[in-house]
């Protein structure tokens, strides 16, 4: 096993990481930027450095900062956790270049799932339902872009290879607004991605998000950690995730999930990983796979036991997965609900110092945060300051535990999106379970009138 790994990033993912590294007796060292200086996170760690100033740009984006620092520290392993380089096959490829363990699948890997037409591509081969679609990349010539869009059937969505977060992609009614997209989808995507390649699927009126957590070790095993249900977004971010899914048979899950496990041997797949489906009319429809751990691990470490970060450093070390899939089992329901500095009717961040902070506990209650009273909530990085995670022996209790919990939560001097959360759990819909991916913004539509 490693005796010291390098944390290349910030805030509750590097507090999380460092945690697993604890408990394993493996050192932590925390790279900073000067923004995060003054972190109780960054004190915990064995070792710290700072790599830049508050810019992502100069700091956990900086490639050859993070590798002199894991050079300076002796580390031998480095953890991407999510965001930033976690998913940049070329900084896993350096990592590994100079002579490290890079925490995650290889490099190829990530080139292979990081571009959306080859991922298709190896997802079709390796036997996962996809969207129906363009086979690769859209051809120059329009003649045969009318007929594939018209063979897939309309309305369809024009999609970025390149392209992540939510941008490059443009809904497409009618034939006569075709051709117009297709050439401003690849002009946009040339310039933000560099890569002008596009293709095209048909676009799901109402479908729901449902992922597979994944796992898999250098020996070729792979496991499925059952699924997560993401459709309460905004923006096409995730505001609730939970597990399991209401109203969807296990025998579906099952299936999905042991196509995703095979799907990882085929692709010599190692480390955690998701495979992202949208899910409509009992079918999954598969649009990307995450090549990292992923903000709401928890909600599957609770209905499984299994500890996802611990298990990645395990896998990375070169250990062999410690369970098969038959000894896993999923038990009870996990809820998480993401804290955010922000103004929760206008959304706009709320940057600066929390006053005061009082988490909630008591059983079936967990929060992963960094967060704390007198902590500077910097305006530099994204506004997630934490997680309240919840878990009961059935959806009802996870429910009940998630509005105490909301209800203890305490969070002063700065702006959060709590109200929000206190709202949707007594939330009718919500509360039934299996809303779509559209219903948290017709929702917020509804109460701004
Ligand atoms: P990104 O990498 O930018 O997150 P995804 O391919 O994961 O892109 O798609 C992001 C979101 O866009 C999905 O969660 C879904 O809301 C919407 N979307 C993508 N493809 C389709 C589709 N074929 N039909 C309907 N909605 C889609």
């Amino acid at each position: 096993m490693f005796k010291k790994i390098l944390i290349a990033n910030r805030g509750e993912i590097a507090l999380r990481v460092q945690r697993a590294c604890r408990e394993m007796g493996i050192k932590a060292v925390m790279v900073y930027s000067e923004a995060d200086r003054d972190a109780k996170y960054v004190r915990l760690a064995d070792e710290a450095v700072c790599i830049g100033p508050a810019a992502s740009a100069q700091s956990y984006l900086n490639m050859p900062a993070i590798i002199s620092a894991a050079e300076v520290t002796d580390a031998e392993a480095i953890h991407p956790g999510y965001g930033f380089l976690s998913e940049n096959a070329d900084f896993a490829e350096r990592v590994e270049r100079s002579g490290f363990t890079f925490i995650g699948p290889t490099p190829e890997s990530i080139r292979l799932m990081g571009d959306k037409v080859s991922a298709k591509q190896a997802m079709i081969r390796a036997g996962v339902p996809c969207v129906p679609g363009s086979e690769g990349a859209l051809p120059d010539d329009p003649v045969e872009v009318r007929r594939i869009a018209k063979s897939v059937g309309y309305p369809v969505i024009v999609k970025a290879s390149g392209g992540g977060g939510g941008r490059g992609m443009r809904v497409v009614h009618t034939e006569a607004a075709l051709l117009h997209a297709v050439q401003t989808t690849k002009a946009e995507a040339a310039a933000a991605f560099g890569n002008a390649e596009v293709y095209l699927e048909k676009f799901l009126q109402n479908p729901r998000h449902i992922e597979i957590q994944v796992l898999a070790d250098q020996h070729r095993n792979a496991v499925y950690l059952g699924e997560r249900d993401c459709s309460m977004q905004r923006r096409h971010q995730k505001v609730i995730e939970e597990a399991p899914a209401t109203g969807i048979a296990r025998r579906l899950i099952d299936r999905i999930g042991d196509r995703c496990a095979s799907a990882c041997k085929k692709i010599a797949y190692r480390g955690a990983g998701t495979f992202e489906f949208l899910f409509e009319n009992g079918e999954f429809y598969f649009i990307e796979m995450n090549t990292r751990v992923q903000v709401e691990h928890p909600v599957t470490e609770w209905i499984t036991g299994v500890d996802i970060v611990r298990t990645q450093i395990a896998v990375a070390a070169g250990e062999k997965l410690p369970f098969t899939q038959r000894q896993l089992e999923f038990r009870g329901h996990a809820i998480e609900c993401r804290i955010n500095a922000e103004d929760p009717y206008k959304f706009t961040p709320s940057p600066g110092r929390i006053t005061t902070w009082h988490a909630p506990g008591g059983p079936g209650v967990r929060v992963d945060s960094h967060a704390y009273a007198n902590y500077f909530v910097p305006p530099n990085y994204d506004s997630m300051i934490g997680k309240i995670i919840v878990y009961g022996d059935t959806r009802e209790q996870a429910l009940a535990r998630m509005r105490t919990a909301l209800a203890e939560t305490v969070i002063e001097g700065i702006k959060t999106n709590i109200a929000l959360h206190r709202d949707l759990m007594v939330d009718a819909s919500f509360v039934a379970g299996g809303t779509n991916i559209h219903y948290l913004e017709e929702w917020l539509a509804r109460r701004e009138r």
